[in-house]
């Protein structure tokens, strides 16, 4: 039986008091929302924080509102919520979708918005418990000097694995951050950073509060697509998040993330290019697919083959357009 380490359990009712909190204790605390990927990661050992801030009571961050330039999501929404909200429908749609495919109905009435966000990056190598970890010498992302799925690597490539984010960077979304000197706002795409040891922006002493969708991302075609080996509950091992805009006759933009390979969502470049005034047909889906064959590189870092995973790259995207220009996927 795996059992949790000791640590102190505080939980303040206010964001100002969970800053407190932070500020007060450097280094030693780990937030903790519907603690459905914390619990187990402190269970292996991955995290060792002394002291736990829980957000559970602080209400404040919790649903979904229109505020006039579009929509606030609080971070404390739960996934279960997110699938189901009016809100997010029609205009919305594919983070609804996405939120509905994560896990099972057990973890998705638990896990929150910024947990998925804000979820622990994952790696055959890393997500073991201490005792295995401990017989391989461990690695550069926990207690150890070397990376195993790229040796000669300075960096940390284990797993983007949220299911929500893509399609949050898709639509252009932002997240807003409160720290010390206040809260500020930032593009989705830009909380990312491509090192899987710590694989977002947010200091020790900061937490995500909301995000928001721009009214400017409305009316725009939208689809999610997540391959995993059991529907019922698994983690993606590639996915895929389409926001275009135009119709089947002529596409406007697009915009396409595909993830689950490194620790950074890939926001895909130059599809416009490929894209903009022609018909969304098999032509067009198949430019676009070779496009992120050429720019996703997926790797050993889950337990799945990384070449089969590059061949499902192309498919990946021709469905999930498919499914967003309402062709038969
Ligand atoms: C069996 C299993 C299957 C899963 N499958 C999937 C899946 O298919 N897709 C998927 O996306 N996820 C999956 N998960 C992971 C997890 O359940 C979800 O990502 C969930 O949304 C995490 O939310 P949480 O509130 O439980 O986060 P927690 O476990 O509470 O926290 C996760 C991390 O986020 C940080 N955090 C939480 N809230 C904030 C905040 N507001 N600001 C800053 N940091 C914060 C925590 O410090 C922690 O590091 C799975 C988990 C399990 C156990
Ligand atoms: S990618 Fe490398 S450093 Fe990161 S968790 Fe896996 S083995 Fe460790």
């Amino acid at each position: 039986m795996l059992t949790l380490p000791r640590f102190d359990w505080v939980a303040p009712a206010s964001v100002d008091d969970v800053l407190r909190e932070l500020a007060g204790h450097p280094g030693e605390c780990l937030l903790v929302a519907g603690g459905t990927d914390a619990v187990p990661n402190l269970k292996h050992r991955l995290h060792e924080p002394r002291r736990i801030v829980s957000l559970a009571r602080v209400r404040a961050l919790r649903g979904v509102r229109a505020d006039g330039q579009g929509l606030e999501l609080g971070a404390l929404t739960t996934l279960s919520e997110l699938s189901r909200e009016p809100l997010l429908r029609p205009d919305f749609a594919a983070v609804a979708r996405a939120a509905s495919l994560v896990a099972s109905p057990q973890i998705r009435n638990m896990g929150t918005l910024g947990g998925n966000l804000c979820l622990d990056t994952r790696c055959t190598y890393y997500n073991q418990t201490y005792f295995w970890r401990e017989a391989l010498g461990f690695c550069l992302k926990k207690d150890g000097v070397r990376c195993h799925v790229v040796p000669q690597g300075k960096r940390c490539v284990a797993a983007h694995s949220s299911d929500v984010s893509p399609t949050l960077i898709a639509y252009g979304a932002e997240v807003e951050i409160a720290g010390p000197a206040g809260a500020r706002r930032v593009p989705c795409d830009e909380f990312f950073v491509g090192d899987g040891i710590h694989n977002n922006i947010l200091k020790g002493d900061e937490l995500v509060t909301r995000v928001f969708l721009p009214d400017s991302a409305r009316g725009q075609r939208a689809a999610y697509g997540k391959l995993r080996p059991r529907a019922a509950i698994d983690f993606p091992m590639l996915s895929v998040a389409v926001v275009a805009r135009g119709d089947a006759r002529r596409i406007e933009s697009l915009r396409i993330v595909v993830s689950a390979l490194g620790a950074k969502p890939r926001l895909l470049g130059g599809l416009d290019a490929l894209v903009k005034g022609h018909a969304a047909d098999e032509s067009t889906f198949a430019a676009v697919a070779s496009a992120a064959a050429k720019q996703c590189r997926p790797l050993i870092n889950v337990p799945y083959d990384d070449e089969w995973r590059h061949a499902m790259v192309p498919v990946m995207v021709t469905r999930t357009l498919r499914e967003a220009f309402g062709a038969a996927a």
